[in-house]
């Protein structure tokens, strides 16, 4: 086990690496720890979470609901929970999501941590204290920023992950090597995603290396001023076709990544080649690059983007590859764009 802690806006964030669930000992004793989590986790994990109060809920993006939040905060108050408890949660991105926000607000704050069960939570969703709920088809419309006590990272629980769940994980993966960090792109150019689902220190590696990443980012800009924003580079695109397409985000975010290099070489010249390398790790990690697309609901859902301002949207391109820009980008450009490689 391994602690790093961080410092986000005056508050310590603990990163627990290569842990175990029974390491919550360290922050609260079983009886004060509430664990929230989903139906799917619940069932697969009953033995392991039977020394906590438990709420659940019916896992899935479309639950991520203010409806779930309003019943996981009923059920807080049916079992009395007070400000001295801690709220766990234990699941994807879907879960970290709903608990970090019902802690953020319930009583009007309690402590919390999350122990990330998917890929993606691990390296993305769980970090940097945004959480929230959908609104109809907007994503993350409604929400906090509020920062975890600590993310415990127990691998354990990934031995029961779908292979497609993995995938999804490694969009968030690749697109940090895009925008930040070349020798990570060149790392995972050199293998498959089969290494990483056998190779325990691989995976520890690569995890913990995209923590730190993304706590980095987080930690220059909580707010979502200047550096955040090359989070989002895949994502205006890639949040519409997940919302319209139904397709899973990090699949959505590897066509949106896509989108975003071929807009790239129009705008500010990233060479044609960088291009051609990102789409074919894209592929190399069994991720999509292209779809069809419906021109018109995209730019719907992209003028809503909270990124708008007026007629143009700032839009995460690359330079090269581990060198992301912002710029703002006129909404008709990016319809242009849409249409020629729809057509
Ligand atoms: P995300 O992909 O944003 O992390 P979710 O929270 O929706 O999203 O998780 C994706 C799906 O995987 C959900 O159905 C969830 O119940 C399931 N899941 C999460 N973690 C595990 C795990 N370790 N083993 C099996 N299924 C899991
Ligand atoms: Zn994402």
């Amino acid at each position: 086990m391994t602690t790093y802690s961080y410092n986000i806006s005056n508050q310590k964030v603990d990163c627990i690496f290569d842990a175990t669930i029974n390491q919550l000992e360290n922050y609260a004793p079983a009886n004060a720890v509430v664990i929230i989590t989903d139906h799917h986790i619940a069932a697969l994990y009953s033995q392991q979470l039977s020394a906590y109060r438990v709420i659940t809920f019916v896992a899935g993006e479309s639950n991520k609901t203010q409806s779930t939040v309003d019943q996981i905060i009923q059920q807080l108050i049916l079992m009395e929970i007070d400000r001295e408890a801690l709220i766990v949660g234990v699941g994807g991105g879907v879960v970290t999501d709903i608990v970090g926000f019902v802690a953020s607000i319930y009583k009007r704050g309690l402590r919390f941590g999350f122990i990330p069960t998917t890929i993606l939570a691990m390296v993305d969703a769980a970090i940097g204290g945004k959480n929230g709920v959908n609104v109809g088809l907007y994503k993350n419309m409604v929400g906090t920023i509020v920062q975890p006590s600590f993310i415990l990272f127990d691998y354990t629980f990934l031995q029961t992950l779908p292979e497609a769940e993995w995938r999804n994980g490694f969009a968030e993966i690749i697109k940090h090597a895009c925008i930040r960090d070349a020798e990570m792109f060149s790392n995972l150019q050199q293998h498959q995603l089969i290494d990483y689902i056998k190779d325990a220190k691989l995976l520890t590696d690569i995890i913990q290396k995209n923590v730190a990443i993304k706590l980095e980012i987080v930690a220059q800009d909580t707010l979502e001023k200047k550096e955040r924003l090359f989070l989002n580079f895949g994502h205006t695109v890639g949040h519409a076709i997940e919302n319209s397409a139904q397709l899973k985000h990090g699949y959505a975010v590897a066509i949106g990544m896509a989108f975003a290099c071929q807009l790239s070489e129009k705008i500010i010249d990233f060479n044609p080649n960088e291009t051609a390398k990102v789409i074919q790790l894209l592929k190399q990690y069994q991720l999509p690059t292209t779809a069809d697309l419906d021109v018109d609901m995209i730019i719907n859902l992209v003028q809503a983007d909270k990124k708008r301002t007026g007629k143009e949207i700032r839009f995460v391109l690359l330079s090269a590859i581990g060198d992301a820009s912002i710029q703002a980008i006129p909404i008709e450009t990016i319809r242009a764009q849409l249409i020629e490689i729809s057509s």
